[in-house]
């Protein structure tokens, strides 16, 4: 794992990497808690930390698509160090869509970016959300993977700047309760 990682070390700079004992939304808890915005607040970071996934991505890639909200930022700092176009796939009663006038040119060799990949829920919506017959999917683009190698991408690979475990736990399972540890909860302060 990339624990030394320079990129992580910004993260935790800008406060977007914590570390302790958290309770997430779904009610799971975890040993880290990853905010990218925080990160993204910054647009000369953002803008480094896409160029530095550059080296990594395959070549030919002409549009960068990413699923609102997280990956809205990124996929246009991607389209950016690539010079090409970005667009956002959203919400809307329940399923993602191409919305806002967005189309995809046919042929078009498509990256999808977000921020932080944890089961690949968010990109299988944005990629089921493309018109088949026009676009190419190349493959998916994060900041941070913290799957572990679970995320369920379909045959999409995944070029990710990072890769970071994060434990998470049902309550009665945590290890960190159990050791007593006080429990935080991200955001609300
Ligand atoms: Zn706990």
């Amino acid at each position: 794992m990339d624990e030394a990682s320079p990129y992580l070390a910004l993260y935790r700079e800008c406060g977007a990497l914590l570390e302790g004992h958290f309770l997430l939304s779904s009610g799971l808890h975890s040993d880290r808690y990853l905010q990218s915005a925080l990160v993204l607040q910054y647009p000369d970071q953002a803008e480094r930390l896409c160029q530095a996934l550059v080296p990594e991505l395959p070549p030919g890639i002409d549009l960068v698509v990413g699923p609102a909200l997280g990956g809205v930022v990124v996929a246009y700092e991607m389209a950016r160090a690539l010079g090409v176009k970005a667009q956002f796939t959203e919400r809307k009663d329940g399923g993602m869509s191409l919305r806002r006038g967005f189309r995809i040119p046919s042929g078009a060799r498509v990256l999808i970016m977000d921020d932080v990949v944890t089961t690949g829920s968010s990109i299988r919506e944005c990629h089921s959300a493309l018109p088949t017959d026009r676009a190419e999917v190349l493959g998916c683009g994060c900041l941070v993977d913290r799957s572990q190698g679970e995320a369920d991408l379909g045959e999409l690979p995944l070029y990710s700047l990072v890769s970071l475990p994060v434990g998470t736990w049902d309550p009665a399972d945590c290890p960190l309760c159990a050791a007593g540890e006080s429990l935080e909860k991200p955001g609300s302060r």
